[in-house]
């Protein structure tokens, strides 16, 4: 590969409504950090000229054919699959997915808030004048068992946040993790250790091969009777005729899903009307340009210095 040139064209591939916030935010980041960058839009720079793509699935460029000189591809998404399964992403171009603080600390304040909701029982007090008044005080935080299925980016986070909550958290990632205040499970054996203890579990793994109907009508059932599910990783990671027939035996006591296989999730879907589920539009977290902006300039800072990106999705994993 040829060395890195002077002024890189960036080429901001996102949201034409998101175009505004993403260009200031790369502009200052740019100059915060010292880079001296061309940053254009569609059509503002011949596609062979442009060298880092600022990437969003949804964005304008669907084709990578004509995109012959690029070093990087930049996701603003964490999660890649849907980038992955586009025909022509050129094999030999280094994908970086999305970390950044603002979706972290977004993610983690979700999850906080609907493992307190099941956990303090919140919608039992919602019911208007028949609220019950006789409704059991809750357990402390250190008795209540939550479990963590993906270690990762969010789901480290979200962990650490459980803990120092003092909930008596679990979690579970493909290789050994090692978070102070959780009892980190991995391979098949540690998740059947980490589902048959985790009275709130919360998923977020990635959609890979192999995590797609991770939480099947075996794995559902090894979850204590009345469980609850927090899935803000991906719809694929539930089977979900698995998950409503638990539902409606009351084997899972309650499921908030911000993410489906369809979206947005039609109407009629069962999911949509189940007195036990909470569905969310997709908004458990979001990447956010002022945060963002600041790590993307600093990925092509480094690959200007000759460094290694970071967070390059490995196309094996697909993750
Ligand atoms: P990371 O890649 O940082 O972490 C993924 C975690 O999942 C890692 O711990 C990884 O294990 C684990 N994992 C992957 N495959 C397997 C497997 N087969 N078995 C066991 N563990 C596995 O991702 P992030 O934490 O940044 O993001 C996680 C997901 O959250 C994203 O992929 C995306 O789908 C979703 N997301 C949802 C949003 C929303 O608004 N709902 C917003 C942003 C992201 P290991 O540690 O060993 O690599």
């Amino acid at each position: 590969m040829p060395a890195a040139t002077q002024s890189p064209v960036v080429l901001l591939a996102v949201e034409e409504d998101d175009s505004a916030a993403w260009a200031a935010e790369l502009e200052a980041a740019a100059a915060e950090q010292g880079l001296d960058m061309r940053l254009v839009r569609p059509g503002e720079a011949a596609p062979e000229a442009v060298e880092h793509m600022v990437f969003a699935g949804s964005g304008p460029v669907r084709d990578f054919t004509p995109y012959v000189g690029l070093r990087a591809i930049h996701s603003i998404w964490a999660g890649v699959e849907k980038v992955l399964a586009i025909p022509t992403l050129p094999a030999d171009v280094p994908l970086c997915r999305m970390v950044e603080p603002g979706l972290r600390w977004g993610m983690t304040e979700y999850v906080v808030g609907h493992v307190l909701r099941r956990h303090l029982g919140v919608d039992g007090f919602l019911a208007g004048p028949e609220a019950r008044w006789a409704e059991p005080v809750p357990p402390l935080a250190r008795d209540r068992r939550v479990g963590v299925l993906g270690l990762g980016e969010l789901g480290a986070d979200a962990a650490r946040a459980l803990s120092a909550l003092n909930f008596d958290v679990a979690g579970w990632s493909r290789s050994p993790r090692s978070i102070p205040g959780v009892a980190c499970h991995c391979g098949e054996d540690g998740l059947a250790a980490l589902l048959s203890r985790s009275e709130i579990l919360v998923c977020l793994l990635p959609a890979t091969p192999l995590t797609e109907n991770l939480l099947n009508a075996g794995r559902l059932a090894l979850l204590p009777r009345g469980a609850a599910i927090v899935n803000a990783g991906r719809g694929e990671l539930i089977d979900d005729s698995a998950l409503l027939a638990a539902l409606d035996a009351g084997r899972v006591g309650h499921a908030t899903l911000d993410v489906f296989r369809i979206e947005p999730l039609p109407t009629d879907h069962p999911y949509r009307a189940h007195p036990r589920v909470t569905v969310t539009p997709h908004v458990a977290s979001a990447t956010r340009p002022a945060t963002a902006a600041p790590e993307i300039v600093s990925q092509i800072v480094r690959f200007q210095a000759g460094e290694p990106l970071r967070h390059v999705v490995d196309r094996r994993l697909g993750y």
